[in-house]
């Protein structure tokens, strides 16, 4: 059994991003924890494969919420293993299978409208972008408190805020929790996700602080990697 906190880094331009997926693996199941940009999917598979893992092996795709860094291959990842099945929770499918307009796509529009001219470029670009996130369909909802066989246990955590279905995952036997968005980890300190983007921050701090209240040994954060209590 293993847990493994993993990068993708993917070019952007002149600079590139990384992010942190997590797999639990055990002898039954396979299951990712988010996966990457629109596009990220020879990235992601060229990780798995330093792993000996190939896509077609995975048997589960957890998606803590919706957005395009955490979303972006999930689509591309389906039609090359059909057999996989996706998790989200019930709040936060109608934005991955698009049956809803995104969260986050509206919120990008909205805010476009009262963008200063020298910011209307960027903002248009973020929209597209948005719009280009290939939606895919859950199979599975997760539930507050609900308890996977993944790795000897792992219990779902609503933590809402960032978006506000997004689910954190606590990995209670070896006292890891994959945060999602729910904390990030900024010049090694422990903080809500960006702002700006936070749909709800009095959730989100609140989110963060029941996260951090399990006192698990290990956090592993999307975005910043590991911290350890
Ligand atoms: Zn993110």
């Amino acid at each position: 059994m293993k847990i493994i906190n993993f990068p993708i880094t993917m070019p952007f331009g002149d600079t590139e991003n990384t992010v942190y997926p997590t797999l639990l693996w055990d002898d039954r199941n396979i299951i990712l924890v988010d996966c990457g940009f629109i596009g990220s999917l020879p990235f992601l598979e060229k990780e798995l494969h330093r792993l000996g893992l190939s896509v077609e092996q995975i048997t589960g795709l957890v998606l803590t919420h919706h957005d395009h860094d955490h979303m972006g291959a999930a689509a591309a990842i389906k039609r090359q293993n059909p057999g996989i099945k996706i998790y989200a929770s019930a709040a936060e499918a109608p934005y991955i299978s698009a049956h809803e307009k995104p969260l986050r796509l509206q919120q990008a529009e909205e805010i476009q409208e009262t963008l200063p001219p020298e910011q209307q470029e960027f903002g248009r670009a973020f929209c597209e972008m948005l719009r280009r996130v290939e939606p895919v369909e859950v199979e599975v909802f997760l539930n507050d408190g609900e308890i996977l066989d993944w790795c000897g246990g792992c219990k779902i955590i609503a933590t809402p805020g960032h978006t506000p279905g997004h689910l954190s995952l606590f990995m209670e036997k070896v006292s890891i929790v994959i945060t999602g968005d729910a904390i990030v980890l900024e010049y090694g300190k422990p903080v809500i996700a960006n702002p700006q983007f936070t749909l709800d921050i009095e959730q989100a701090e609140k989110s963060m602080e029941k996260l951090l209240s399990l006192e698990a040994k290990a956090y592993y954060c999307y975005h910043g990697g590991i911290y350890y209590k």
